[in-house]
Order: structure tokens, then C-alpha cells, then sequence
């Protein structure tokens, strides 16, 4: 039998066919009229997209990119911090913050968990001038309340900027990004918006723009304020990446042709889509006895599911690899070997979840050797989609 490559990872996801026309279309300069006019369409579409009126940046780099450029301009050293961190993505906070001699204070939800909200009360205090946070930890596939975490500092350390990792939380999360006083949120192209690896964007708060004026940190690349004044001209500071962009502008415009051209309900239909699909991955894979590792706060971004005692998740990404070209990811660091992770950001549809879990009950008879009734993950799936229908 033949097989098709599919990918169902957490970044890279699959990309839009009408995104990689694009940017095989674009074989323009940047200091021209016809970039200029390109640039800006896309950072009026990322607004939208990220849902704020506040200023959105794209920078040619992955995601770390951004997450250094909000460190760098930020934050001086010796600057105290809260970090939350619950996974790898987290941990990389900590990272950015020691590099930057930032002092991090450094609170911890176990893998797999979010945090106690009345313990992040307790460790938040009105000297922290910033609080980085995931909004969703791909790594162990847990959501986090930035809602809640906005509110606690608004109460306790009014004066800390937000600096939320948007990278998985964008298009499959609801946000009020300035309702809710978010001062920096960052997305990747790789994830939500259909694209390969290469784009980070972020919206910047005034809040944000004031305290880079004071920031005592080196900044050439990332200054934030040279970009902010070039797209301004519908430009970037250095040479961007012009086929990129042009493919994300593709991408904005299929979101947005989604809800009949709107791309405010555009972004809220392909979030709705990542809700629904995990779901019904979740009840699939629960149906066929595997046990969710993240179970009380679980993104839609990805599922992340634990093998059963003694078994090798890796066995499983190679088998749906080898039988069924399906690539999925395995735990990073620690938790290499004992989950699984599935993706739904970004350009996955309902047959996409109905394929895949098709394709796990076969793994699971026969690479994991468990009692499988062929239909029964799909039959939870479909359950869950009629469900959704009659909502
Ligand atoms: C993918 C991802 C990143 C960014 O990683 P890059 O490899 O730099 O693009 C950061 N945070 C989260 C939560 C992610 O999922």
C-alpha cells in the first residue's frame, strides 16, 4: 500500500498548499513598493489575528528569537523576574532570564500540571518587573490561565509587564490580549498559522514600549524600536523573509476565507477546530485505554498521552512512522520514552483526528499489544463530534 506523509507534531505542523504557492510566488525585493504594500497587509492581519490594537512585530528567526527579544528590551540585569515554568518551554525562560544576569525567581508546576493559582499569589511580588509564562507548555501539552495569572498581578505587582509565550497558545486559545493587560505575546510560524519554521511575531504593549527606553541591555538584531519605526514605512530593518511573509499573508487570508472573509471569526473557528479536535483525540485514545498526561488542564494545541507501564512511547512514534508515514513527537528531555504527542494546531481538520486515531488502534494492537475493538477510538471521536454539532 502507498503511504502519504503526514505530519502531526507540534511544530513544524502541515503546511497550506495556497501558502507554499505563495511564497514560491515571491520573487520580490523588499525596498519596493510591491514588498511594502505586502508587509503591512500581513502585520494588520497579525493583529487581527493576535486580537490586540497594540503594535505586532514580525521578525525573520524561530520562535526563541522573539521570546530573547522580549528579554533583551525588556529587562536590565539584575532585574528580579518571575518565571512559571511547567515544562521545557518554560525552562527556556529561565534560560533567556540567566543569560540576560536577570535575577529569575523560578516557580514550578510539576510536569504535566499548571500551576496553583493561591501559590503563584504567594510568589508574586509587587518588585518583579516581568512574569514570563507559557500560555500553552507544548512540551507536556498543558494550558495555563493567563487570564488568571493577569488578574493576580494586576492585584499584587501591577507594574510587571506580561510576557506571554504565545508560540502553541495562538490559534488554539481564547484571548483578550489587551482586555486582560497582556504586554507581550509571541506566536511562530511553524505552529498555528500553517507555515514552516522561520517567522516569530509578537504585539508589544505601550506598557512594553516604555520600559525598552529604560532597558540597560545590548540590543542590535532584536531592538525592538528600529522595527517598530521601519514597519511603521512597511518595512523591516534588515533583509526580511520576503517568501515567508508573502506565505504567511496566504495563510491569514485562508483563516480569514474560513468565516467568509472575517478574520477575527477566522481565528476564533480555527481555535474552536483545535478545541474540538483534541477533544475527540482525548476521548479516542482514553477509549482505547491509554491514560492522558496532562488530564486537569489540557491544551488544544497538542495531547500529550502516557504509554502504559513498562512500554516505550517511542515504539509507538516509529511504528505510525513506519506503517503509516504518520510522524508524531515523543516527550522532550526527561519525559522521552513515557508519552506521546499529537498535534491539532494549524491546519488540521476533523479527518485528519478520525485518520489518525484510526490509524493508533492498529498501533495499539499490535505494537502495544492491547485489546483493541476496531472503531472503538474512532467511535468516542465521532461521539464527540456529533456532540459538538448539536452545541
Ligand atoms: C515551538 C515552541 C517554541 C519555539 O521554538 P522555536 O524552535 O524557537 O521556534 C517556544 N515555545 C513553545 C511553547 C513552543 O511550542
Amino acid at each position: 500500500m502507498i503511504r502519504k506523509t503526514r505530519l502531526f507534531t507540534p511544530g513544524p505542523t502541515p503546511l497550506l498548499p495556497a501558502a507554499q504557492f505563495a511564497m514560491a510566488a515571491a520573487d520580490m525585493h523588499h525596498r519596493t513598493a510591491e514588498f511594502r504594500a505586502l508587509f503591512q497587509k500581513v502585520l494588520a492581519q497579525l493583529k487581527v489575528f493576535v486580537g490586540t490594537r497594540n503594535d505586532v512585530l514580525l521578525l525573520a528567526s524561530s520562535g526563541t528569537g522573539a521570546m530573547e527579544a522580549a528579554v533583551a528590551n525588556l529587562t536590565s540585569p539584575g532585574d528580579k523576574v518571575l518565571v512559571l515554568t511547567a515544562g521545557k518551554f518554560g525552562e527556556r525562560w529561565t534560560g533567556l532570564a540567566k543569560a540576560f544576569n536577570l535575577q529569575p525567581e523560578v516557580f514550578s508546576a510539576p510536569y504535566g500540571e499548571t500551576f496553583d493559582l493561591a501559590q503563584v499569589r504567594a510568589a508574586l511580588k509587587p518588585e518583579h518587573k516581568v512574569i514570563f509564562i507559557q500560555a500553552t507548555e507544548t512540551s507536556t501539552a498543558v494550558r495555563h490561565d493567563i487570564q488568571a495569572i493577569a488578574g493576580l498581578r494586576d492585584q499584587i505587582a501591577p507594574d510587571a509587564l506580561l510576557v506571554v509565550d504565545g508560540i502553541t497558545g495562538l490559534g488554539t486559545t481564547h484571548f483578550d490580549v489587551d482586555g486582560w493587560g497582556i504586554d507581550v505575546i509571541i506566536g511562530g510560524s511553524q505552529k498555528a498559522v500553517m507555515m514552516p519554521p522561520g517567522l516569530a511575531y509578537l504585539s508589544v504593549s505601550d506598557r512594553a514600549w516604555a520600559a525598552m527606553e529604560t532597558s540597560k541591555n545590548p540590543r542590535y538584531y532584536f531592538d525592538l524600536r528600529k522595527e517598530r519605526k521601519n514597519a511603521v514605512k512597511g518595512e523591516s530593518a534588515y533583509t526580511p523573509a520576503v517568501a515567508l511573509v508573502a506565505g504567511l499573508g496566504a495563510a491569514l487570508d485562508y483563516i480569514a476565507g474560513q468565516a467568509g472573509g472575517d478574520l477575527e471569526k477566522g481565528r476564533i473557528a480555527l481555535i474552536d477546530n483545535a478545541q474540538v479536535n483534541a477533544e475527540a483525540t482525548r476521548a479516542g485514545l482514553i477509549a482505547l485505554g491509554f491514560a492522558l498526561f496532562a488530564p486537569t488542564a489540557p491544551a488544544a494545541a497538542a495531547t500529550a498521552v502516557k504509554v502504559p507501564e513498562g512500554m516505550d512511547s517511542g515504539a509507538v512514534v516509529k511504528a505510525l512512522k513506519a506503517k503509516f508515514a504518520a510522524v508524531i513527537a515523543n516527550g522532550q528531555g526527561e519525559m522521552q520514552g513515557k508519552l506521546f504527542r499529537v498535534a491539532h494546531l494549524g491546519f488540521f481538520d476533523y479527518l485528519d483526528t478520525v485518520a489518525l486515531l484510526g490509524a493508533m488502534e492498529h498501533i495499539a494492537k499490535d505494537t502495544l499489544g492491547l485489546p483493541v475493538k476496531w472503531g472503538q477510538a474512532v467511535a468516542a471521536a465521532q461521539e464527540v463530534y456529533a456532540n459538538q454539532q448539536r452545541r
